[in-house]
């Protein structure tokens, strides 16, 4: 509760769970102990950092997550409901300086059937147990019946209490497939308020996915119902259609305060930097027109639009640009430019850097400062994005070392490549492909050996000009996976080589 008697919700982020198991969205340690230091300036409640079983990349980055950042924010890791889940799960979060542990099994009717074939007393049975041996380590245990908006109201009732008895601090209610609608969300929630008698002993959460357009919407309805955390990602990213916007439902309720009488700690001038990040590290853009943080989400085309904003902002604006960060000015970077404005910049974009990563980043930025006059946020972002990336990489990954690449009209490309892994060097020589691109791409797959089909290819330009860098962000198939890769350059074809081999260091790192 706030002095004048508003309640505080809870924000919840998965982005680092939910939302990096998404297809495409799958991130090295260093691009999550990146996305982690945003969301703590962003100012969330809690962190759900990862699902520490589920591979030894996940424990680490949960652990290095829960070990690096010490201040008020929640560092949460998920487990199934067994002991070697729990346990497991524990190791990763006892780090952290307010450690939770969140336990799931799903309740509905169609997954104790056909997922878990057990009866709905083991149910209870497996979940009690499930939360009890999580509360013997750790104070703060959240449990979530997975599916809960398709479980039948009086079996979710009797799940949660028993929960609460065993020990749960918080009882989520996830709609695991987006089937839920906002009255039907509503009505979920109030039964549980009214009809589960220790109710009062928890902070109910809700968790929603976005299937039919209705995360945001279900979130909401739960909040009036009494709901005191709500579960969402930065863009909205999770599986399939996503999960509810962390952006969208915080400034739902700061922009109808008058409505909601709640609010959330956000620091809502870090929604935009912390939403280009994610972007920047997924290679996964946000539409225009997306609520909140869309290029477009502010602008305003229509004459008669035009000319009420000029007389009163208010007459066509509910928010302001800056209240949720975007800069009013593009500011421009030069090679006069110093460290400080550079470092200032990349603040600004929602990067946290070390000492020695500005450094290589400024040398980085000193080199394509020279190659073009005036440098824009999306070429610092560019570069930090490498240096990102490049941190991430150990010695036994790939790396470009050199290519030559001649082509032109009615003859194949010719390409003569260099790249290098544990400090040996290995060189190709190919006249093959159907252009430049193309051809560093089979250079590439010959040198590493790997299998690889390309499934998606985006240049994107990353800010205005001929001179701007060029970001490519590919997906390749192997062994039946999707793997992701995203390099920049002012040179395409090279930016396609380092894209790519970002994908196959993604499959090196998948195999250990
Ligand atoms: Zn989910």
């Amino acid at each position: 509760m706030t002095t004048n008697g508003d309640r505080i919700i809870k924000i919840f982020d998965t982005t680092l769970r939910d939302g990096e198991q998404s297809p495409g969205c799958s991130m090295n340690l260093q691009e999550k102990m990146e996305v982690a230091q945003a969301l703590i300036a962003l100012n969330v409640d809690i962190i759900e950092a990862g699902f520490p079983i589920a591979s030894p990349g996940d424990f680490e980055a949960v652990r290095e997550i829960a070990t690096a950042f010490r201040g008020p924010t929640t560092i949460c890791g998920l487990a199934r409901c067994n002991d070697a889940d729990i346990d497991r799960c524990w190791e990763a979060v006892k780090h952290a300086a307010q450690p939770r542990i969140h336990v799931f099994l799903a309740t509905s009717a169609i997954h104790r059937e056909f997922k878990l074939k057990m009866t709905p007393d083991e149910i209870i049975h497996r979940a009690v147990a499930g939360v009890r041996r999580a509360v013997s380590y750790c104070d703060d245990v959240e449990f979530s019946p997975e599916d809960a908006a398709r479980t039948e109201l009086d079996f979710l009732c009797q799940v949660v209490e028993k929960a609460i008895d065993a020990g749960a601090t918080t009882v989520n209610i996830p709609d695991t497939v987006g089937y839920a609608t906002p009255a039907h969300m509503a009505r979920v929630i109030a039964t549980l308020r009214d009809r589960v008698p220790n109710i009062d002993k928890a902070t109910i959460s809700i968790h929603c996915h976005n299937d039919l357009g209705l995360a945001v919407a279900n979130s909401l309805a739960a909040v009036e119902q009494g709901a005191g955390q709500i579960e969402c990602t930065v863009n909205g990213i999770g599986e399939r259609a996503g999960n509810c916007s962390l952006e969208e439902i915080v400034m739902a309720m700061r922009v109808r305060h008058d409505y909601f009488h709640c609010d959330t700690r956000i620091n809502t001038q870090r929604l935009v930097p912390t939403s280009r990040l994610l972007t920047s590290v997924t290679g996964m853009a946000v539409q225009r027109n997306k609520a909140i943080v869309g290029r477009n989400a502010f602008a305003h085309e229509a004459g008669i639009h035009q000319d009420g904003m000029l007389k009163e902002p208010r007459t066509y604006e509910i928010m302001r640009p800056e209240d949720v960060g975007f800069s009013k000015t593009d500011l421009v970077l030069g090679k006069h430019s110093g460290r400080a404005a550079l470092a200032d910049r990349a603040k600004a974009l929602g990067y946290q850097l070390t000492g020695e990563q500005l450094q290589r980043v400024f040398e980085e930025f000193k080199l394509l400062a020279d190659k073009k006059k005036e440098v824009y946020d999306g070429d610092i972002a560019a570069l930090i994005q490498q240096e990102i990336q490049q941190a991430g990489e150990d010695d036994n990954e790939w790396s470009l070392v050199s290519f030559e690449l001649s082509s032109g009209t009615g003859r194949k490309p010719h390409v003569r490549l260099t790249l290098r892994r544990g400090g040996e060097e290995f060189c190709e020589e190919l006249t093959d492909g159907d252009g430049p691109i193309d051809a560093g791409f089979l250079a590439t797959k010959k040198i590493t050996g790997l299998d690889l089909v390309c499934k998606d290819f985006r240049v994107r330009s990353a800010t205005v000009g001929h001179d701007a860098i060029g970001e490519v962000t590919l997906e390749v198939e192997h062994k039946g996976q999707i793997y992701r890769g995203s390099g920049a350059s002012t040179d395409t074809v090279e930016a396609t080589i380092k894209a790519a081999l970002n994908a196959v260091n993604r499959i090196g790192a998948n195999k250990k």
